[in-house]
């Protein structure tokens, strides 16, 4: 039985420019595609023609396709003697699963490459000018997730509200509020900077900015919606002044016109 091979290949942010000329190549040799649904359509373009693809999204409360089809699917097609890749929104190993593919594919004596890719919450922050580490503002950053499963958080948002660092929030749209509040009541200041950033890197790309005790109201005003990533301290501040720049150049440009 010929074996074939699996990529498991971070997609990025959004847009297809910043896909890494790895993924590309992996695309170009996959037999068949297996596609999140937050990967933009235009970067299947560096697929062969007849490359079979197929959506596997699972978006919060849509249709989803459980894991273990997906982790079936693979190895199925893997031992069919297919190059099959997996293309995961961002990077494959941040809140994507990718190492629980990785392990089951290796367990089943499968080749896995892995490419990684352009974290959302990088692009996010780098898309809106916060560079999440600054030698006056923040000796590091955290990644980390807002979705509580099932209601109980693993998060030790007190030790994060004291942890001086750029926080960085995937998924937490949804709990917004709650996770200002974990920080404020762990001793994060009230006015600490915060962006929420919107479809990152994407032409329908959104920021909005608000201190920490304002952000969830502001991101409901703003009608900020999943995906988004939101950046919380001091790092964030400059994410304000890049919404005011655009807002003014927005009434210079309608006072002109
Ligand atoms: N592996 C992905 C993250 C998957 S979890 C990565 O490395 O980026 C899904 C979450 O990622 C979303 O809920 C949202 O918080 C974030 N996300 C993904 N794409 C995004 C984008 N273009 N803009 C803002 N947030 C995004």
């Amino acid at each position: 039985m010929s074996i074939g091979r699996v990529w498991l290949v971070g997609a990025g942010p959004g847009d297809p420019e910043l896909l890494t000329l790895r993924a590309v190549r992996a695309l170009a040799q996959a037999d068949v595609v297996l596609v999140d649904d937050l990967v933009d359509e235009r970067i299947l373009a560096h697929t062969r023609p007849g490359t079979r693809v197929i959506g596997v999204g699972k978006r919060g409360g849509c249709a989803s396709t459980p894991q273990r089809f997906i982790e079936a699917l693979m190895l199925r097609e893997a031992a069919a003697g297919h190059c099959v890749v997996r293309l995961k929104g961002g990077d494959p190993f941040l809140f994507g699963r990718g190492g629980e593919e990785l392990s089951r594919l290796r367990a089943a004596g499968v080749a896995v490459e892995v490419v990684p890719g352009v974290t959302s919450g990088m692009a996010a922050a780098t898309a809106v000018g916060v560079s999440l580490t600054h030698r006056d503002a923040s000796p590091g950053v955290v990644f980390v997730t807002g979705h509580e499963k099932d209601g109980a958080s693993r998060v030790d948002w007190a030790a994060l509200a004291r942890c001086g660092l750029t926080l960085v929030v995937y998924m937490g749209v949804a709990n917004a509020q709650r996770i200002a509040r974990a920080l404020i009541d762990g001793g994060l200041a009230p006015d600490t900077p915060c962006a929420a950033v919107q479809s990152a890197t994407r032409a329908e790309q959104r920021l909005a900015t608000a201190p920490l005790e304002a952000l969830a109201q502001r991101m409901t005003d703003a009608g900020i919606a999943s995906p988004a990533i939101l950046v919380i301290g001091e790092t964030a501040r400059a994410a304000a002044l890049a919404a005011e720049a655009e807002d003014h150049a927005a009434r210079s440009v309608a006072v002109a016109s």
